[in-house]
């Protein structure tokens, strides 16, 4: 980890050409890496030796673009994925079976409740939601013999908890497992996890890090502090040999690297979900601005989050940034520099009149997306979480009525003026 600032990181962590090599990080559009020496490919499939022998393991631009990632976490060991999706999937399957639990906030994306509450649990791993707000005693009481995880969002999408970092680390902690926790919204600029006690970051890069709404991407990155052989019982696919690795045991051989090298390892040699290096590149371009534009997607939040909350036809609005917000003196505390640019509301007409409001608008698109360059709106219940009952959309922090609102980087007097002509 480089001693820059986040964003100086921004642009240079990475990647460092030699001398006469390009200056921006090559895209390696290859399958393959060739060899002279069968015996040292021989070396590099039993984790002897490191290297690039096939891209589906690893590959050289979406390992430069994994440091950056991993540099602007604070983290020691990261690794790129096809999708936010599969970032989460995996995050929990590299420590997790059939016969597992895990305890995850119960804020959270659509997709991930999706994954954990039902998908997962066919695998034979069972989840428990658990409110983000709950009592240190209610957390303590959601863990069993069998928990091997606890998971939450930074900042929850679309509902827009604030978690208490601290708060769901502590117990992570004292049940002996790990604390991973989803840093998509808020983005390392804002908050990292890492300075609060999360052990493991997983990102969905297709929102702000790519920023242009161009690549479906995640990431996954590991603290390095988590100290899997301490409860080496609980975590015997880090402590104990892997047969298809001729028995090596990745916390003796790996260290603080053990997390990332296994899922790349096993999950990645097996399931397969890598991220192009075309896209890495993309994403590349778009982590360097992220410093710039996140602060201005936080800004323009803010003052339609006013606007908003001044206008008649407006019943609530959610923008933890905005102080009377429910999570403002959260906010305060674990990023004070600002949240995200999504913000949240719910017109007093109710559902329908989201709808048609929503269809009023000009430039800002109804899109399944959030949290690029481009002001866009989304209505969960009837998109992302449709698949949920009322039940499940309440507890998952998701009003009926609520309109997703992600405020872009335009200028902010034109977005406000699109949403003005479509409430009137
Ligand atoms: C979008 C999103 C995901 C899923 O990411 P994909 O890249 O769409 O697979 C996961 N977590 C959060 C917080 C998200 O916003």
């Amino acid at each position: 980890m480089s001693d820059y600032r986040i964003e100086t990181k921004c642009i240079q962590s990475g990647y460092e050409p030699e001398n006469g090599e390009p200056r921006v990080v090559p895209i390696y559009q290859s399958t393959t890496f060739r060899y002279t020496s069968s015996e040292q490919m021989g070396r590099l499939f039993d984790l002897e030796e490191s290297g690039y022998f096939y891209t589906r393991l690893q590959n050289p631009t979406n390992d430069a673009v994994a440091a950056k990632i991993c540099d602007l976490e604070g983290g020691v060991a990261a690794m790129l994925t096809s999708s936010g999706q599969a970032a989460n999937f995996y995050a929990i399957m590299n420590i997790a079976g059939a016969g597992d639990h895990i305890v995850c906030a119960s804020a959270v994306y659509g997709g991930t409740y999706n994954l954990y509450a039902h998908t997962i649990r066919k695998m034979g791993v069972e989840a428990t939601f658990i409110d983000p707000d709950c009592s240190v005693e209610e957390l303590n009481a959601a863990f069993r013999e069998n928990t091997k995880a606890v998971f939450g969002e930074t900042i929850a999408n679309p509902a827009l908890v604030v978690l208490d970092l601290e708060k769901f680390s502590k117990a992570a902690h004292e049940h002996g497992v790990p604390f991973i926790v989803d840093n998509t919204f808020a983005t390392p600029v804002n908050c990292r996890p890492f300075e609060w006690g999360a052990d493991i970051v997983t990102h969905s890069t297709t929102k702000y890090m790519d920023g242009h709404a161009a690549c479906v991407g995640g990431a996954i990155v590991d603290s390095g502090n988590f100290d899997w052989d301490a409860y080496a019982d609980k975590f015997p696919g880090l402590t104990t040999p892997d047969e298809t690795y001729h028995g090596i045991v990745y916390t003796e051989r790996f260290g603080k690297g053990a997390y990332i090298t296994k899922a790349t390892a096993q999950l990645m040699r097996d399931l397969g979900s890598i991220q192009s290096p075309q896209n890495a590149f993309l994403l590349n371009i778009g982590l360097e601005t992220l410093h710039l534009r996140m602060p201005r997607h936080c800004e323009n939040a803010v003052k339609v989050a006013e606007y908003l909350k001044n206008h008649e036809k407006v019943a609530w609005v959610s923008c933890p940034s905005l102080p009377g917000d429910k999570y403002y003196d959260m906010t305060q505390k674990y990023m004070p520099n600002g949240t995200c640019g999504v913000i949240t509301f719910g017109l007093k007409g109710g559902r329908d009149a989201a709808v048609e409001m929503m269809d009023k608008l000009k430039m800002v698109a109804i899109v399944t997306h959030v949290a690029d360059a481009r002001s866009c709106v989304l209505h969960p219940a009837s998109h992302t979480h449709r698949q949920m009952n009322d039940q499940e959309l309440l507890e998952a922090g998701v009003q009926p009525d609520l309109i997703r609102f992600s405020v872009g980087i335009e200028n902010v007097e034109d977005i406000i003026a699109d949403v003005e002509q479509a409430l009137q």
